[in-house]
């Protein structure tokens, strides 16, 4: 063997030693004194030349002098931890509050880039009380029941009064209430649960029962309120007495909710016939839900005490504080229209309003401290109610959408047998699927007493926008059906939703440019907030130990992950160990080697742009969708778990696992070729895609299947759509639509028979009645055969009708600006030059 050869081998060897040292974290020491013990081997039995192995000892050196601790900290920690001060972005108490809210879950071991299964597969199973179960039964049925959808959003604006009074009596408001106070006491599971059988009904009552139940008075009295408060409130909002609502938003403060101008002084006034020490308050919010009927309003207002009544303070900053709203000077009623959903949403204005200072929720010494109620509450509660009507409203789209494209011919063939067709029904499902996932899992975990932050923005973010790309699909499939609103409709409210709840509890393209990453980075990584921390402390030696520390162990931490990275790309994952065996514990691998890779990004990213990074949104967005896609990819393992594996539903899991895995190598990609540090591009390519992008989105054979799946009745279609209300009744469409799938599978010999028989010309005769006369008459078809057909053929077309309404239906006002179809062609050309408003 040649010298070059030789020593090529050599090498290899060392550096197979040292990637198997990072792959497995070893520690440091350990570390030098296996690689003492290569290099000395090598010095003896190796070959190349003496500068060559000098060159390996200098930095076998360097390592040596690293196990030195107190060298370290003192020649090389101390000068590092000087210049990490300066350039330490100063966070806000408003930040910093942000970024400590909340816990570290599943989210903590995908940022390690080494995540440990056993935490996520540990969890047992999520299963609702007998009680929870009673009540989605019977109260939340009865609901459902009554719920006319039309009637609510086109003809009353409104829930009728009987809706109004059943929601009240049976404590739907209150399911967050515990039961001392007369509530609920329901698990989040339980919530959602609820929440998305209302959603596949009406999107009005699910957001009118999703808001109390939310962030607002209860939820804040609860993990703040005062005794006496707890007991004043809690009772009436819990019987639906008192009707709650939060007001935070104003005109000038939406994203930026930080920054509302509405304002509480501290002074002296006259309060029940008394001289007192209270707030004097003035806002203007709009937006508000359940504003237009509070009688209990949650404020958020800046608290300033210039007289120095309860404090040495002059500002306090950002309070929360309870509000009754028949008190003087209060302005509320008036409602906004948002987008032909009608549920109760308005502004309000308060003029000089004068509240005693326990008003502020928590008393007196909680003054300045509603951020943080807000954020540490929005930790948690972002990952229930809106991923919950997500998830009931594409429940409802996919059940539909599967029996509709089913029933629904065009070109003499059931529209789902188009492959065009099939694309958007595989997105429907896997896409319900993948929500669903995300939903239950992390209420879970909610329910075990986390409270995720990371993970409940990434619910709020992706949820809803799963939500708004099924309600897009769900639209296209059904075509004119979809669009033409009126009493049959039943997908065009849930569309005109979408945007609100992109919109609401944090804006999409903020959480996800934002707060996914942003918070993320910080939070879930397993160094980066403890090093903050350790630099910002006053007692500099503690300061010093901690930070060097926490440094070596992060420099440890990413020598590995891009150790990790580059093994597992090399190998396309297939030795990486996961939980499992089998066709999905491919998923599992893949989300490892993302995991890697994904931390390793995440650091090069942070070190290279510091504070920068926080302005670079496109890039930030980027790397939470990586995070996001492996976070929802390991809900969807879990859920399918959870849910016994049933075979048949695999192929909706590898749908799922592999559109989010795609996306995750798509963003990297994505990020490397916008990294505006090339060099620093370049080594993340060759660690993290060292032979290309090499993962592929779903196969068509794949959708196929799930097509199939759905649109004939299957066990994978009932479990898929669990939940739902779907009693079969008149008005109930859900119901109906199933009966009619049902019917069409059951007679599709019949038509077959009936095809086959036109396809050999024995009937001639055109359109689907006729055709059935005339194969009855030549006797392809019996009596019995032909009256099924003929009555499956009007229970498909009562469920593809659509409405059509006199013109002055449609107006609030009677006066039509459109020209009488009566008139003369003339006056009607005279009449359109008209300008509407004039004429
Ligand atoms: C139906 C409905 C119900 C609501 N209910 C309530 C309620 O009960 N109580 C309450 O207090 N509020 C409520 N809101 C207010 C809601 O929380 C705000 O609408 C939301 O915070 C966004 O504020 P904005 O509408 O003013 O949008 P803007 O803040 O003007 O944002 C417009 C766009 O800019 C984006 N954007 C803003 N800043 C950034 C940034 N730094 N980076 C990237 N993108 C950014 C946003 O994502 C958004 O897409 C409700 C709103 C709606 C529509």
């Amino acid at each position: 063997m040649s010298a070059l050869v030789l020593w090529v081998l050599w090498l290899l060897a060392i550096f197979a030693i040292g990637l198997t040292l990072a792959y497995r974290r070893v520690g440091l020491r350990t570390s030098t004194i296996i690689l003492g013990f290569t290099l000395i081997a090598y010095s003896l039995f190796g070959v190349g030349y003496w500068i060559w192995k000098a060159l390996l000892w200098a930095l076998f050196g360097g390592l040596v002098a690293l196990n030195f601790t107190r060298f370290r900290r003192e020649q090389i920690t101390a000068p590092l931890l000087k210049i990490y001060r300066s350039i330490l972005p100063s966070l806000s108490d408003t930040e910093t509050e942000a970024l400590e809210a909340g816990t570290v879950w599943w989210d903590g071991e995908l940022f390690s880039g080494c995540p440990d299964w056993s935490k996520l597969t540990a969890m047992p199973a999520p299963r609702l009380s007998d009680e929870e179960q009673a009540f989605l039964d019977g109260p939340t049925d009865d609901l459902c029941r009554m719920l006319d959808d039309w009637e609510i959003t086109h003809v009353l604006a409104d829930m009728p009064k009987e809706v109004w009074a059943h929601i009240k009596k049976n404590r739907f408001f209150a399911m967050i209430i515990p039961k001392q106070y007369g509530g609920l006491e329901f698990s989040n599971l339980a919530i959602a649960a609820v929440l998305a059988k209302i959603a596949g009904r009406s999107t009005v009552a699910a957001s009118t029962i999703g808001v109390p139940n939310s962030l607002g008075p209860a939820e804040l009295l609860l993990n703040y309120g005062t005794e006496a408060q707890k007991d004043k409130y809690l009772p009436g909002l819990a019987s639906g007495d008192e009707i709650p609502c939060f007001a935070l938003t104003a005109p000038r403060a939406g994203s930026d909710a930080s920054a509302i101008p509405d304002t509480g002084v501290v002074c002296k006034g006259t309060y029940g016939g008394k001289e007192i020490t209270g707030i004097r308050l003035n806002w203007d919010k709009r937006y508000i839900t359940l504003a237009p009927i509070a009688t209990v309003l949650g404020l958020a207002f800046k608290l300033y005490d210039p007289d120095h009544l309860i404090g040495d303070k002059d500002e306090h900053g950002i309070t929360a504080a309870l509000i009754p709203t028949d008190l003087d000077g209060i302005t509320i009623g008036r409602r906004h229209f948002a987008l032909n959903n009608p549920f109760q949403n308005g502004p309000t204005q308060g003029k000089d309003v004068f509240v005693p200072l326990d008003s502020i929720i928590g008393g007196p010494e909680r003054a300045g401290q509603g951020w943080k109620m807000l954020v540490e509450l929005l930790a948690a509660g972002r990952a229930v109610v809106l991923p919950a009507n997500a998830m009931g409203g594409s429940k409802a789209a996919t059940y539909a959408s599967g029996a509709y494209t089913r029933i629904r011919n065009q070109f003499n063939v059931p529209i789902s047998h188009f492959e065009g067709v099939g694309e958007a029904l595989a997105r429907i499902a896997g896409n319900t699927y993948i929500l669903t996932a995300a939903s239950t899992v992390t209420c879970m975990a909610l329910d075990r007493g986390e409270k995720p932050a990371v993970p409940s923005a990434i619910l709020k973010y992706h949820c809803t926008e799963l939500g708004r790309q099924v309600a897009n699909d769900a639209m296209d499939v059904h075509g004119g059906k979809g669009i033409m609103l009126g009493p049959r409709n039943y997908l065009g409210r849930t569309y005109q939703a979408v945007p609100i709840a992109i919109t609401v509890e944090g804006a999409n393209i903020l959480t996800r440019s934002l707060i996914i990453f942003g918070q993320g980075a910080i939070r879930c990584h397993p160094f980066v907030l403890k090093e903050m921390q350790a630099a910002t402390n006053p007692d500099y030696d503690q300061s010093l130990r901690d930070f060097d520390r926490y440094l070596f162990e992060h420099i440890g931490y990413a020598i590995s992950n891009a150790a990790r990275s580059f093994f597992m790309a090399l190998t396309h994952a297939k030795l990486t160990a996961v939980p499992v065996t089998g066709s999905l514990a491919r998923f599992y691998q893949h989300i490892n080697r993302y995991s890697a890779a994904f931390a390793l990004a995440a650091d090069v990213s942070m070190l290279t742009l510091g504070g920068e990074l926080k302005r670079k949104e496109s890039l930030s967005g980027r790397l939470g969708d990586v995070f996001s896609a492996m976070y929802l990819a390991s809900m969807v393992l879990k859920h399918y778990d959870n849910q016994g594996r049933p075979e048949a539903d695999l192929p909706l899991v590898e749908w799922a696992c592999r559109t989010l895995l795609y996306q995750a190598q798509e963003q990297l990609h994505g990020l490397l070729r916008n990294f505006p540090n090339r060099l620093a591009a370049l080594g993340l390519r060759i660690l993290i895609f060292p032979r290309g992008r090499t993962y592929s989105a779903p196969s068509d054979a794949l959708g196929n299947r799930i097509v199939k799946l759905i649109t004939y009745p299957t066990e994978t279609r009932d479990r898929l759509c669990a939940g739902l209300y779907t009693t079969k009744e008149p008005g109930n469409p859900l119901a109906l639509l199933q009966a009619a799938l049902e019917a069409t599978e059951e007679l599709s010999p019949l038509d077959q028979k009936l095809r086959d028989a036109v396809r050999a010309g024995l009937v001639t005769a055109d359109g689907p009645m006729a055709r059935i006369d005339a194969a009855e008459e030549a006797g392809v078809l019996t009596a019995e055969e032909a009256k099924q057909l003929r009555d499956l053929d009007r229970q498909v077309m009562e469920l593809i009708d659509v409405d059509d309404f006199d013109g002055s239906e449609l107006g609030t006002q009677t006066r039509s600006a459109a020209p009488a179809r009566k008139k003369h062609t003339a006056k009607k050309k005279k009449a359109k030059k008209k300008p509407a408003h004039k004429a």
